[in-house]
């Protein structure tokens, strides 16, 4: 059975009316406004599923519901992870200067520039697990509405050319 939910045309979203929310255990979400509304994007020009012929656009989102209690999680956790990942930037160029004057600095920077791209999604997953929630990602690939679009010929990333 696929969940309902509302299409919103001004935002152009779906809203779910599903209130469980996906990333805890006993937590519901009060209201549409909490959800985490996932990019979703079609694939191709027509799809068979009646409900969803209306909607022309090529990307919409998609809420999955979620309480306000992991909203503020994910919300709190991205903001965490941004001043940790900014820390060990500044320290590693520091050190990179007390090591070699100015282009240890320098090298020291790109090292933890690239270690840090890598490291944010890993540090962020860690730290919303952490909490004993889903991450962003987990939540919305383990959730029905999604699910039902998956297999309605919708994709999680944009479609290639
Ligand atoms: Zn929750």
């Amino acid at each position: 059975m696929i969940p309902s939910y509302t299409f919103n045309d001004t935002l152009k979203r779906f809203e779910p009316e599903e209130k469980k929310c996906s990333y805890c255990t006993q937590g519901h979400a009060q209201g549409c406004d909490s959800a985490y509304y996932a990019p979703i994007y079609k694939v191709e020009s027509k799809t068979n599923i009646v409900i969803y012929r209306s909607v022309q656009y090529n990307k919409v989102l998609l809420g999955i519901p979620r309480c306000t209690s992991c909203a503020g999680i994910h919300k709190g956790t991205r903001v965490k992870t941004a001043v940790y990942v900014m820390a060990i930037l500044v320290a590693i160029t520091g050190l990179g200067y007390w090591l070699g004057d100015i282009g240890g600095a320098f090298a020291g920077f790109i090292i933890a520039g690239v270690a840090a791209g890598v490291g944010f999604i890993t540090l962020e997953s860690r730290l919303v697990e952490g909490n004993g929630i889903l991450t962003l990602e987990d939540g919305a690939r383990n959730n029905l509405i999604v699910k039902s679009f998956l297999t309605g010929g919708w994709s999680l990333t944009p479609p290639t050319a």
